[in-house]
């Protein structure tokens, strides 16, 4: 059904997965993929096309992005609603990853496949909650793929996270929080929302928030982080060079929210007065639980260690190899 050139091609339709490369036709699976503006067409959910652009818009004006996008033709899909393409049925199903994340199913003569693209199976603040379909073939992230990924239940970590900005505060200093602008900053945004915090917001999470309202999800009381921070606010931003100016003279300290803070790889996580492992992927037994539920009779992994296909095989599926899947 599908076919492998360095992306992935379901040839029946012409239809790319998150290709990499600039292609005719490719479904995005996220808006962290930065690849929406490159392909002539784009299949994606609003969010994701939404998110894109706004993304694209911030670069622009900030000065990070030298030319405008060129246009691109879009074909937005809403999760659960079945599109026919060329005699294929194709629907989208959310990932919990960021807001607008999707898994694409894609039916043909009797026959499903599942792209998971990055997927959370852990019900998250800002995201959708993940649905996840059976599928015969199955094409899987793995980026935590090993046993010693296990991430904290996620009750912990939002105490933590919680429990920080609060003593923070008390302590007479801004609590920084550091995360990715686009997804991380809002799930952040969100946990601290619902915990009563005021929240000043980096330009780009700020922009990428406002997208998110726009789908439903309400932030509290929060601002672009544009002018000196108050006493009672606690700032999201990607780094501290960012907001620097705002913070005057005041003493901060900051949380570092990454996936990467668990673990074995806590090396990775940027250097910050705390880690908190808040994560939007599955990390190891929620991959293999992921598999399980989708029930494949063949298992395709992408984006993470190769080593994952033993534990799946273990679990009594078997695992093809995409190299194996160049066309012919
Ligand atoms: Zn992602």
């Amino acid at each position: 059904m599908f076919h492998y050139d360095r992306d992935i091609l379901i040839h029946s339709i012409g239809l790319w997965l998150d290709a990499g490369r600039k292609r005719d036709f490719s479904f995005v699976s996220h808006a962290h993929s930065d690849h929406t503006n490159r392909h002539d067409r784009v299949l994606a959910t609003p969010a994701t096309l939404a998110l894109a652009e706004a993304r694209a818009a911030f670069r622009l004006a900030s000065g990070a992005r030298k030319r405008p996008v060129r246009e691109v033709d879009t074909l937005p899909l809403d999760f659960n609603s079945p599109l026919k393409i060329d005699g294929a049925i194709v629907t989208l199903f959310p990932a919990g990853h960021v807001l607008g994340s999707a898994q694409i199913l894609i039916e043909r003569d009797g026959r499903r496949l599942l792209y998971s693209g990055d997927f959370c199976p852990q019900k998250t603040s800002a995201a959708e909650d993940i649905e996840i379909p059976h599928a015969d073939t199955l094409i899987m992230e793995c980026t935590y793929g090993l046993p010693e990924h296990a991430f904290p239940a996620r009750d912990t970590v939002i105490a933590q996270l919680c429990d920080f900005a609060r003593k923070t505060l008390a302590r007479g200093m801004t609590p920084v929080f550091l995360c990715y602008a686009l997804g991380k900053g809002q799930e952040v945004m969100k946990i601290l929302a619902e915990a009563g915090f005021a929240v000043a917001a980096e330009g780009e999470t700020y922009e990428l928030a406002r997208v998110y309202e726009r789908f439903g999800i309400d932030f509290g009381r929060f601002r672009r982080l544009d002018s000196p921070v108050s006493p009672d606010e606690v700032v999201v931003t990607p780094s501290t060079e960012k907001i620097e100016m705002f913070l005057g003279g005041r003493r901060f300290r900051t949380a570092s929210v990454t996936g990467w803070g668990a673990g074995a790889f806590s090396y990775r996580a940027r250097r910050a007065n705390v880690r908190i492992p808040l994560s939007d992927h599955a990390d190891f037994a929620g991959l293999v639980e992921y598999v399980k539920a989708v029930s494949p009779s063949e298992v395709y992994i992408t984006h993470g260690p190769d080593e994952f296909a033993y534990y799946v095989k273990k679990e009594g599926f078997k695992v093809g190899s995409l190299a194996e899947k160049r066309p012919v």
